[in-house]
């Protein structure tokens, strides 16, 4: 910037002042495009094709001698019985809808291929294909398993939010937002000690 100032300080000649002004406009101009273009190579990068095939070939990530819970299959139990197999932890979101600090949980880091199940019930919610990096400090998925979770509204907030939870037990996960990336635009907020991941391979 400097450099700049000295150098139209010297050249303090009206004409050439005008092109250097011109000159500066049309190099921001010029980078204009290339931001635009890269944002949509971004929002371009899973088709709807792609996200229907993560969503239905979920399977192929799940760990050999594991077998997944169907959904049908509801698990109810008492508060008392529930306190004894989760940790004070998982009670609090789970059973209670708490939210853990976010930056917390390992599963941030998590990139190994595998799946994250419900960590109340075992029934696959999300698997690592799903994942992104949301930046809020709380594992983040773009779509997730299909008929994995229930979803309603909540005003805990003062605005409303949508809240889900697992299908099978009930269990709160998080809540859903509309600014995830595309194409689904789904930012599902999970709590990550309301999840356990099982990696495919050991
Ligand atoms: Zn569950």
């Amino acid at each position: 910037m400097a450099n700049a100032l000295t150098l139209l300080n010297h050249c303090a000649e009206p004409r050439s002042d005008y092109f250097m002004k011109r000159r500066n406009f049309i190099s921001v101009l010029a980078t204009l495009p290339l931001a635009l273009s890269s944002a949509l190579a971004f929002a371009a990068k899973r088709s709807t094709a792609d996200i229907a095939a993560l969503r239905e070939q979920w399977r192929d990530l799940v760990p050999e001698g594991f077998q997944p819970p169907s959904v049908a299959d509801t698990v109810s139990r008492t508060e008392a019985e529930w306190r004894q197999l989760l940790t004070a932890q998982q009670f609090d979101v789970l059973r209670e809808e708490g939210t853990e600090r976010p930056g917390t949980s390992p599963l941030n880091a998590e990139k190994r291929d595998g799946i994250f199940v419900c960590a109340g019930c075992e029934l696959p919610l999300f698997t690592s294909g799903m994942k992104y990096e949301s930046g809020t400090g709380w594992p983040s998925f773009f779509t997730s398993i299909p008929d994995a979770m229930n979803t309603k509204r909540d005003f805990k907030l003062i605005w409303p939010r949508t809240e889900y939870h697992c299908a099978r037990c009930g269990g709160h996960q998080g809540h859903v937002f509309d600014d995830g990336p595309a194409p689904t635009n789904q930012r599902w907020c999970n709590n990550g000690v309301a999840l356990k991941f099982l990696p495919t391979r050991a």
